[in-house]
């Protein structure tokens, strides 16, 4: 699903924010990205997502090769790729509904079939009777959920979750990691990086740590039937 092979990033003529980072995630997986402020982790993410480009290396995700993608090709991109933040970045003035209505509404999608689709998603991340609040209503936990379901909603590929948890108290983080777990048990590709390592050791799922843009280790958990690796 996601390949790696030894991807730099250079930004300017500072040192190697990603020296030659090689990884494979498998279609499904649930892998937990772990390391220090600075590591290279959103940079890692930026590059999936073609917000930045990096400076070598190879990278294929879903059979789409990096080095063929046009930037025409992009937004196709980034509908195999659905993408969350620490910040939740819904649209204030939109209430739960269109938030994640809108998702659907810039791909073409007709009003039929959007009243048809976003409740079943809102459904998926416990929202079901909050369609009509807007974010400000909200804990930060049901923003999360929200933001999710907005991600999920066009059926991506993979989820991004950059620091979902960040802004969260830990019943709340534990609601949203819940969430990111079921998105996975569809069949969804999970990519989280986090700092809390309460969370990396309940979860149980692959943890790849990141160091000075490197990856410095890559341990299986149960649960996961991949390799155990540490390098
Ligand atoms: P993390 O997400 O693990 O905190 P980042 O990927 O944000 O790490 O950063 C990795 C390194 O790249 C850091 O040294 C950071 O200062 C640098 N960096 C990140 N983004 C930029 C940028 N847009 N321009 C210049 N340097 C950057």
């Amino acid at each position: 699903m996601i390949l790696l092979d030894r991807v730099s990033k250079q930004y300017g003529k500072k040192g190697a924010a990603l020296d030659r980072i090689s990884l494979h995630v498998e279609a499904k997986e649930f892998v937990v990205i772990v390391g220090e402020s600075g590591a290279g982790k959103s940079t890692l993410l930026k590059i999936l997502t073609r917000e930045e480009k990096p400076s070598s290396g190879k990278i294929i995700i879903g059979g789409i090769d990096y080095e063929r993608l046009k930037d025409k090709d992009v937004p196709f991109l980034r509908r195999k790729i659905g993408t969350i933040f620490q910040d939740f970045k819904l649209l204030p003035g939109k209430t739960v509904f269109e938030n994640v209505a809108f998702a659907l509404e810039i791909i073409g999608m007709s009003n039929r079939q959007i009243k048809h689709t976003v409740p079943k998603v809102l459904d998926l991340v416990g929202m079901k009777g909050k369609e009509d609040n807007y974010p400000h209503e909200l804990s930060g936990g049901e923003r999360q959920r929200v933001a999710i379901a907005r991600a999920v909603v066009r059926q991506p590929k993979i989820l991004i979750a950059d620091e979902p948890t960040g802004n969260l108290d830990p019943k709340h983080a534990w609601d949203v990691i819940q969430v990111l777990e079921k998105i996975n048990k569809h069949g969804t590709t999970v990519l989280l990086t986090t700092h809390n390592m309460d969370i990396v050791n309940r979860l149980k799922r692959r943890v790849v740590t990141i160091k000075d843009g490197k990856v410095v280790a890559d341990r299986a958990r149960a649960g996961y039937a991949g390799k155990e690796r540490v390098r």
